[in-house]
């Protein structure tokens, strides 16, 4: 029987989808009931399955493994579906699931971008440590909302408020930069699959309003949407080493290692300098902006190629070759 794709609709299940299908896959969608109609909108999934809310997942099990899916990942699937179903799924999964464990915690990614040797900011254990420019950040899947700037333990006092689940981070001045890798398994080869900027409210409009009025807001940094981005081409060499750095070092602490898609998010500063503070480690939402493709995976493959279809193509290719448990996590 021939293998479906299905993932959770939500996140960038267009595109995991559509690039399911141009690779000749059938597609199953599993959406909240109020979400469905966007997927039969675009017309990407085959099936739709329909649930009430995300913690009813683990219902459509049967279904899915009725139809020989094979469950792609993404962020909201992560967030959404509690950690312990995801553990014990007996639906094949698409990528290294224990790597999630690496992924879901601040400490543990930073240790695992420490093996990899990145420039990192640097944490704040305390607030009375603060000494420059900090930004907190809260715990969980809130896409940067409520985070602040603060430049010492009293400016931290007056915005903190109840919350104790934050971290300080040192604030790095350069321009966000958001890398999109992906590692084939299949191929034995790191790909560049395109760059991406977010757009946050309000940090990113607050530019547009006059200085004096800027005074006294509050910038955050909720994530709206993205933009593509083309990167200088004398940066590659250092995106393609970091992109090798990442993979070695996750090969130390969770083998097989890292696979698949994944998004190291770095401030470059003016001396070029990446500074990564944070990893993801699936396909991200950023992605999105090359649903057709970028330019650099249609330089690679000679055809349009975004990160979904890409996804799609490295099952084909195990399955063709007979190797699809080396990336069944
Ligand atoms: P995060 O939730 O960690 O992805 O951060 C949300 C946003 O905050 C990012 O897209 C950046 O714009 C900004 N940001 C996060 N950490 C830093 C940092 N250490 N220095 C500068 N900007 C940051």
């Amino acid at each position: 029987m021939d293998y479906t794709i299905a993932t959770l609709g939500t996140h960038s299940a267009l595109q995991i989808l559509r690039g399911a299908k141009d690779e000749g896959f059938k597609t199953i969608a599993v959406c909240k009931r109020d979400h469905a109609f966007v997927y039969r909108h675009f017309g990407v999934a085959d099936t739709i399955i329909e649930i009430n809310s995300y913690d009813e997942f683990h219902t459509v099990e049967d279904d899915l493994i009725r139809n020989n899916a094979i469950l792609v990942p993404h962020a909201s699937l992560i967030a959404y579906v509690p950690p312990k179903t995801i553990e014990s799924l007996r639906v094949p999964y698409y990528g290294n699931r224990r790597i999630l464990f690496w992924e879901s915690d601040r400490d543990r990614q930073r240790i695992w971008l420490e093996k990899a040797g990145l420039n990192i900011p640097k944490i704040f254990k305390d607030p009375s440590e603060i000494d420059r420019l900090v930004i907190v950040k809260f715990h969980g899947p809130k896409g940067g909302q409520g985070y602040f700037l603060a430049r010492s333990e009293q400016e931290f006092m007056r915005k903190i408020g109840v919350s104790k689940d934050y971290v300080i981070q040192e604030y790095i001045i350069g321009i966000p930069v958001y890398i999109h890798y992906f590692y084939s398994v299949i191929r034995g080869e790191l790909e560049l699959m395109g760059f991406d900027r977010r757009y946050e409210s309000n940090v990113d409009g607050i530019g547009r309003i006059p200085a004096e009025v800027q005074q006294g807001i509050d910038v955050t940094y909720t994530i709206v949407g993205n933009f593509p981005l083309f990167l200088r081409e004398s940066l590659l060499p250092e995106v393609f080493k970091i992109g090798e750095r990442i993979v070695e070092a996750s090969r130390e602490i969770c083998s097989p290692g890292i696979y698949g898609p994944f998004c190291l998010e770095t401030i470059v500063t003016p001396d070029l300098k990446f500074y990564a503070f944070e990893i993801s480690a699936r396909i991200v939402a950023g992605t999105n902006v090359f649903m057709e493709t970028s330019p650099y995976a249609l330089l690679k493959h000679g055809k349009p190629m975004s990160t979904g279809r890409r996804i799609a193509l490295e099952i084909r290719e195990a399955i063709e070759q007979g190797r699809l448990e080396e990336i069944l996590g």
